[in-house]
């Protein structure tokens, strides 16, 4: 919003703004808050920094947690939710070594940038635009109640809402459990509440493609941003996520990304539709290549594929995650690109036949990640593959234009899947993270502390009772 320092502080004089929240994404995704007064802003705040203990953020350690957060006054932006009038403000993360001011190396907006910063220096691409794609359930309420012996869930949701109108008189308004998709009004429950959020975006430079009711009963929906760069669409998901939970409290709702919240509907991924630029000119599209796509494009496919399971550590970092990534639910298993399928990990839109419009579709990622990692980290895979011309269809992974889902067990052992749990994608990131260091895009540390994350989050989770235990064992 802010070109310089001085800008941000005369606006904030001339509008009156009282509150300034400034926002720092931690190792897990999750923005971290601190406020102050529009008295406390001047130059010196903006320049130095103020200081906080990084440990807290999954950072470093205990003993080495000093650091420093310094606004980039370009992300500010005028919070709708707040009573008092509040501008947010993301962050960078600083270290101070011999008195000096370094950029923390592995703060995750400043692995986006030295991601975008390889592309370019190595006259790759001077453009990376990528388009997620967000999908979510909103629900009215759900309680849970976890104690050492029992889990007990209750979703008292649109979903149960709609399944209990089947049996009723329903007036007419009633949906098949799985034909939710493109709903229209009145059936598509969440629509204000989406409206609200896309009109909000837009007003904060975050331009939406659509928003739509999705496939997985009712309840779950749907919102996609058009392209940006790495950093940038980090920044957009931290923002729309912050807007989109904000909004939904407002009106008494709850949204989740969580991948898999119900076993018999479709889970929540965040596909990721990948794009390259260089020189004015789309570089992934060359019309006598397989389904449009030039060579550079199937390198970077060739990439991301050969390093999809171990990219999983940062794709989809939960154990909830690999409920999603089972066959029969449009969700990703098998390690094959193909034009149109969206039972593989990569799909190239069928619709896709402009230069302008070619690229790939990565869909395995959820929004249980850090975007900016998760961003950097399917980058880093696809410059491997450019770098090293890693053609996937050498490696076996198709192209496959048939369902593989219903793979005859003859043809199942030839094709590679992607994870079935958290410790396997902890354990594929351990054996497969050279990649991720090129350039000192991510650190060895960093890569170290996301496995050691990974089991610890494992391990507790496997401690616990499941329900299905009980019925089984009771
Ligand atoms: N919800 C599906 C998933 O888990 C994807 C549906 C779609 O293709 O939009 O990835
Ligand atoms: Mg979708
Ligand atoms: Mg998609």
């Amino acid at each position: 919003m802010f070109k310089t320092i001085q800008e941000m502080i005369s606006y904030v004089k001339k509008e009156n703004i009282e509150i300034i929240d400034l926002k720092v994404c931690d190792m897990l995704g999750i923005w971290h808050r601190i406020s102050i007064t529009s008295n406390k802003l001047d130059e010196s705040i903006m320049e130095k920094g103020i200081g906080f203990d990084g440990s807290s953020y999954h950072f470093l350690t205990v003993e080495k947690s000093d650091m420093v957060m310094i606004p980039d006054v370009s992300t500010a932006y005028i919070d709708p939710f707040r009573s008092y009038k509040t501008i947010n403000v993301i962050a960078n993360i600083y270290v101070i070594k011999d008195n000096q001011y370094l950029r923390f190396s592995d703060d995750p907006r400043y692995v986006a940038e030295k991601t975008e910063n390889l592309f370019k220096k190595d006259n790759i691409s001077d453009e990376i635009l990528l388009g997620p794609e967000y999908e979510f359930y909103v629900l009215d309420h759900m309680s849970y109640k976890i104690s050492d012996h029992h889990l007990e869930v209750k979703i008292d949701s649109e979903q149960a809402q709609w399944s209990s109108s089947k049996t009723e008189n329903n007036l007419g308004l009633h949906v098949r459990d799985h034909g939710a998709y493109h709903l229209d009004s009145p059936l598509d429950h969440s629509y204000d509440l989406r409206t609200k959020v896309v009109v909000e975006a837009e007003k904060i430079n975050i331009p939406i493609k659509y928003h739509h009711s999705e496939n997985g009963g009712p309840g779950q929906v749907e919102i996609e941003v058009n392209f940006a760069g790495v950093k940038e669409m980090g920044d957009r998901t931290m923002k729309i996520k912050h807007l989109l939970k904000n909004t939904a409290k407002s009106m008494n709702k709850t949204i989740s990304f969580m991948p898999k919240p119900f076993s018999n509907e479709l889970g929540s991924g965040m596909h990721v539709h990948i794009q390259l630029k260089h020189q004015g000119k789309y570089i992934f599209f060359d019309k006598s290549g397989y389904s449009g796509l030039s060579k550079i494009a199937h390198y970077a496919i060739g990439g991301i594929l050969k390093h999809a399971k171990s990219l999983c550590a940062f794709t989809n970092p939960s154990t909830n995650s690999y409920k999603r990534l089972v066959p029969g639910f449009e969700a990703p298993v098998t390690l094959a690109y193909a034009t149109a399928n969206r039972s593989a990990v990569i799909r190239i839109p069928g619709y896709t036949i402009q230069e302008d419009e070619k690229r790939f579709e990565l869909r395995s990622p959820d929004a249980m990640s850090n975007p900016y990692l998760c961003f950097s980290a399917i980058m880093m895979a696809a410059y491997d593959g450019i770098k090293n011309k890693i053609d996937p269809s050498l490696l076996g992974f198709g192209p496959y234009d048939i369902n593989l889902y219903d793979l005859p067990a003859s043809e199942q052992n030839k094709i590679q899947s992607l994870p079935t749990n958290l410790k396997e994608a902890a354990s594929e990131l351990e054996n497969d993270y050279e990649y991720l260091l090129v350039g000192n895009v991510f650190s060895k540390i960093m890569i170290d502390n996301q496995i050691k994350q990974l089991l610890t989050e494992e391990k507790e989770i496997s401690k616990l009772p499941h329900p299905k235990e009980f019925e089984l064992y009771y």
